[in-house]
């Protein structure tokens, strides 16, 4: 897999949506629409299947019963997954991920209900039952697979910083020891940080955006967690905040199931592997003028 960094073109989403072809559930139904330039229109954009069953799923019955899908979901991460209170609209690739499969069990936009969840709160909210399945930067390793399952991954993406616009340059966690840093509680990076340095100062919020806000106030040195999250706050405070160094880790993010639903995480996986031009347009949508250059991984199919 390539993490290059390198300048992609607007144009390349309407052109990843114009050669999409039509053929498997969740696909597109409007290619040659402005998906690629506005995030306004998916409840139009992926085709919803009909008379779709998973066998021996748990969840899915769930979902049939209240006739209803519950995603657990982050709202503060720009391009990734976001909230616009003043619209009500929400954008991201991990939403567009956590719509196309909700589209894939046969659920429309107006039957999804959105809960955001914060890093350190995920595992519990699946072992209760609280949403059915979680899309929002959440990566797979061995301590949560203890209590849930992961379907994925469908993206990867490494722990990296963010600095103030006028900060030196930094190309390592080092480069921080005496500092203070900030990261959100529960998140794989401040467990990096908290193991492996212990000359960093921490600073933790429930949420990624608190980070940012006492960076540009000049509280924190530093926000750390995965770069493809940072990126977005850097898009958004191009002023204030600026990405440096490179990824510290690979973090494989995954759709949080519940434990033992083999058949709901079978389902995902095999949309995720069949539909390689699905996971391309929805990428170049939210992430294509980002700089970010990553190829869909393969599933594990653990
Ligand atoms: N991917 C990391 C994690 O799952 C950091 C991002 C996040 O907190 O969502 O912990």
């Amino acid at each position: 897999m390539r993490r290059t960094r390198t300048l992609a073109g607007i144009g390349i989403a309407a052109a990843a949506l114009l050669a999409l072809t039509a053929c498997n559930s969740g696909t597109p139904s409007n290619p040659g629409g402005d998906a690629g330039g506005d995030e306004g229109e998916d409840s139009t954009w992926f085709e919803v299947a009909s008379d779709v069953t998973v066998d021996d799923s748990p969840t899915f019955e769930r979902i049939t019963d209240r006739d209803k899908v519950v995603v657990g979901v982050k709202e503060d991460q720009p391009g990734l997954g976001y909230l616009d209170v003043t619209s009500g609209e929400r954008t991201g690739f991990d939403v567009d991920i956590a719509r196309w499969i909700a589209a894939s069990l046969g659920y429309d936009e107006d039957k999804i209900e959105f809960k955001p969840i914060a890093s350190a709160n995920r595992e519990q909210a699946i072992v209760n039952g609280d949403i059915d399945y979680y899309v929002g930067t959440y990566s797979i390793n061995d301590k949560r697979k203890e209590q849930i399952d992961f379907a994925g991954p469908y993206f990867i993406t490494g722990q990296g910083l963010l600095v103030a616009a006028d900060a030196d340059e930094a190309d390592k966690l080092e480069d921080f020891n005496g500092k203070t840093v900030c990261s959100a509680t529960g998140s794989t990076p401040i467990q990096n940080i908290k193991a492996n340095f212990p000359d960093i100062k921490t600073q933790e919020y429930d949420l990624y955006s608190a980070c940012v806000q006492d960076l540009i106030d000049g509280k924190v040195d530093a926000v750390t967690t995965d770069q493809a999250i940072l990126i977005g706050y850097a898009a958004q405070y191009p002023d204030d905040v600026k990405v440096t160094g490179g990824l510290f880790t690979e973090e494989r993010y995954g759709v949080g199931l519940e434990k033992g639903d083999d058949a709901l995480r079978a389902h995902i996986n095999d949309l995720f592997t069949e539909n390689p031009d699905i996971w391309q347009a929805i990428f170049d949508k939210n992430l294509g003028s980002s700089g970010i250059e990553v190829e869909q991984p393969e599933v594990d199919a653990y």
